[in-house]
């Protein structure tokens, strides 16, 4: 990317490389089908066929290209979770982050201006003490900071002295920071499609056949395609594609919704979230404030968004900066999430041979994105899955073995 800059920075003739190629006929069996085109497959797609050298892989998608949650979320990146497993996977995360404008050739906008959550009692800034020295001890860039640094870091907030919701403190993240969303999703499709990948759209499956306990095809509205592995990432509909295989996840889908106010010139240098009012901002490169929060309190499968949370947010976003009273609201939208028990998601082999999960991704699965691509493709290419991994098995809910992320996922995605 360095080179392209000074070679083409001051000519009009920069070829343009980001366009995916015209997708071929849908052949009758492919090495590898991966299910839905989010970020999560086609990140798999391109690590397969860049790292490991397999290049028949379709991907296919009942919609289009990432018009699922990868184009829906808040485009949070972070690795200040809670488990030392769920640390060490989300830093891996961050780092593919780091190096992905570059990995892709494709400019994913990758800011790193770091996530601050306010405390507003006491027993959360006790949490968030235990959240730091877990990070530390895992080498990511954590801190709590006091009400003096919580001032410094965002010197327009509303501190609430003495109120109801004064802000005691803080955890700061340096290490945070946003992507842009649908960037992330082309850059893989482009470099996948480049090295042999088919991205086919609007191809629904309708079924997966298994036969001897092993996946033998999946079944599309265009066609039955035989595949040697597969692998699921249907975000919300994980839990509705893994049961045509016969397997039963613990998923339960919760609508989650967000909000954009119009463009303001910028002014919040970091992501901000307040655990108590479930509520986190973010302004947008376009100067947009990005606001979201928790899911929504009963399971549904739509994404049709509600005033109820409209009411919601804007008074948790109003009460942090009370001058956003004057901005109008913009768009308000919602996409369907598949929550698990421990919100930690279900990554790697499923009871099926050759059928991979790739799953459970909930509110917090966009800064995954890269890792889970990486990794998933290193589970179908060697047949094993690294150790990175292992503890996010589908089996883990069998040994009780859970991963709790609740505390630092709720209201942070
Ligand atoms: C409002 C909101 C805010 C969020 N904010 C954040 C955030 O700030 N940070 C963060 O890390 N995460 C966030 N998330 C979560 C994140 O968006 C998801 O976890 C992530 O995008 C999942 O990516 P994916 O590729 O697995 O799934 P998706 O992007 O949902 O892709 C799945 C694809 O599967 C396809 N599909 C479904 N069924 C079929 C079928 N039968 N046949 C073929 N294809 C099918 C769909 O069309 C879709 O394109 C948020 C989510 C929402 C809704």
């Amino acid at each position: 990317m360095v080179l392209r800059l000074l070679k083409y920075g001051l000519r009009s003739d920069y070829p343009v490389t980001g366009d995916i190629p015209v997708t071929p006929t849908l052949k009758p069996a492919y090495d590898v089908v991966i299910i839905g085109a989010g970020g999560h497959g086609l990140a798999c797609a391109h690590y397969l066929s860049k790292y490991h050298g397999i290049h028949d892989v379709a991907v296919l998608d009942k919609g289009w290209l990432a018009g699922g949650n990868t184009a829906r979320n808040t485009t949070t990146i972070r690795s200040n979770y809670i488990t030392p497993q769920g640390i060490a996977f989300y830093k891996e995360g961050v780092t593919l982050y780091e190096a992905m404008s570059e990995e892709l050739d494709f400019n994913v906008m990758f800011s790193q201006r770091g996530q601050l959550t306010f405390a507003h009692s006491e027993a959360t800034l006790r949490s968030f003490h235990l959240r730091a020295e877990t990070g530390r001890h895992m080498g990511i860039g954590i801190e709590v900071v006091d009400q003096k640094g919580v001032e410094a870091l965002c010197p327009h907030l509303n501190m609430d002295y003495g109120g109801a919701l004064e802000v005691l403190g803080g955890l700061w993240h340096p290490d945070g920071g946003t992507a842009r969303h649908d960037a992330v999703a082309w850059g893989y499709a482009a470099q996948a499609a480049r090295r042999g990948v088919e991205i086919h759209q609007r191809t629904e499956v309708t079924a997966i056949e298994v036969a001897g306990g092993r996946v033998q095809a999946v079944v599309t509205n265009r066609g039955r395609i035989a595949a040697g592995q597969v692998m699921i990432a249907c975000g919300g509909m994980n839990y509705d594609m893994a049961l045509k295989a016969g397997v039963e996840l613990p998923i339960r889908c919760y609508p989650l919704q967000a909000m954009v106010t119009q463009p303001v010139k910028p002014w919040l240098h970091t992501l901000v979230s307040s655990v108590s009012l479930h509520t986190y901002l973010v302004q947008s490169s376009r100067g947009e404030m990005v606001i979201g929060g928790g899911s929504d309190p009963y399971q549904l499968y739509s994404t049709r968004s509600t005033l109820d949370m409209k009411e919601h947010l804007a008074e948790g976003a109003v009460h942090l900066f009370p001058f956003l009273k004057n901005l109008r609201l913009l768009r308000q939208w919602a996409g369907i999430t598949d929550m698990t028990p421990d919100y930690s998601p279900i990554m790697g082999e499923s009871p099926v041979d050759g059928l991979w999960l790739d799953c459970g991704w909930g509110t917090w699965g966009f800064k995954a994105t890269p890792v889970a691509g990486k990794r998933m493709a290193e589970c179908i290419a060697t047949g094993r899955v690294p150790e990175i991994l292992q503890p996010f098995a589908l089996e883990r809910f069998e040994r009780f073995a859970l991963l709790n992320e609740m505390g630092a996922t709720a209201a942070s995605h």
